[in-house]
């Protein structure tokens, strides 16, 4: 199986809903040889929240020393972040991922217009292609301003919350966006992740299953430009979530002409084939 290279627990990430325990143990039911947990750090979070948004770079990684030890034998457990952006933050960023031997981190936006849309779903008054031509392009503009992560988290976040009867993101929203994000990604040497909780939620929305991955067309024009590196996450919060729809979504990974899953040990690539890995 695939490396999760997605996952929060409820000790640093806010929102997390499992003990690191309950995520290893679920790690190995699902036959998982590796996984990376990436806790949220989202630092100057423009909202009122009841826990902290950051956390301590020592108490996390002395916590997860603690785990790495408990981990069931054969189980690689890795150290993550999941970074949330904002433009004043890159500096404080790239110092931040020194400070702790990290393996893996993925840089997200989860602001639109400086708010999450998972709290105010205003953005969604706007043209669904205007929408997702301003989201695509700030991910562009923070992809060129930052060179201290391996992975773009969900780069479809905004479609999460929509409340359209189709709500799904296409190349045709916004091409030259796109081609522009991808470029960014592809000359910095960064992997687009494919979040399978992203695809999950489309589900549970009515979205038919063909058309929850994302867009073929999305997709082949990342290969198309040259990008070839992409990373498999299923951003679980649960201990159920683990590596949701991996096998399927990795079937598609292959139909749409992708080779490889990238995962990071010590910030260094490990490129794994999708086929002998089903
Ligand atoms: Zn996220
Ligand atoms: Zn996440």
């Amino acid at each position: 199986m695939i490396t999760d290279s997605h996952v929060h627990t409820l000790h640093f990430s806010g929102d997390g809903r499992m003990t690191a325990d309950e995520m290893m143990k679920a790690a190995v039911m699902r036959g998982l040889e590796s996984i990376v947990v990436t806790e949220h750090y989202d630092d100057d979070f423009p909202h009122d929240m009841e826990g902290p948004m950051i956390f301590d770079l020592d108490d996390y990684f002395s916590a997860f020393s603690g785990w790495s030890e408990s981990a069931p034998k054969g189980l690689d457990l890795r150290l993550g972040i999941e970074l949330g952006y904002q433009v004043h933050l890159p500096l404080r960023y790239a110092e931040l991922v020194t400070q702790i031997p990290f393996d893996s981190v993925i840089l997200s936006n989860h602001l639109f217009d400086g708010k999450d849309p998972y709290f105010f779903r205003e953005c969604y008054d706007k043209s669904k292609t205007s929408l997702h031509e301003e989201y695509i392009i700030s991910l562009a503009e923070m992809v060129e301003h930052s060179d201290y992560f391996d992975i773009l988290g969900h780069f479809d976040y905004i479609v999460r919350y929509s409340p359209l009867a189709d709500p799904v993101m296409r190349y045709r929203d916004c091409p030259e966006a796109f081609d522009r994000l991808f470029s960014a990604l592809i000359r910095g040497g960064k992997s687009l992740e494919i979040n399978t909780r992203t695809i999950q939620k489309l589900r549970r929305a009515g979205v038919c299953d063909t058309e929850s991955f994302p867009d073929p067309e999305i997709l082949k024009r990342y290969r198309e430009l040259g990008g070839y590196r992409i990373t498999l996450g299923s951003d679980a919060h649960e201990s159920g979530s683990i590596a949701s729809l991996f096998e399927e979504t990795t079937q598609y990974l292959i139909s749409v002409g992708f080779e490889y899953n990238s995962s990071f040990l010590r910030r260094k690539e490990i490129l794994t084939p999708l086929r002998t890995k089903l």
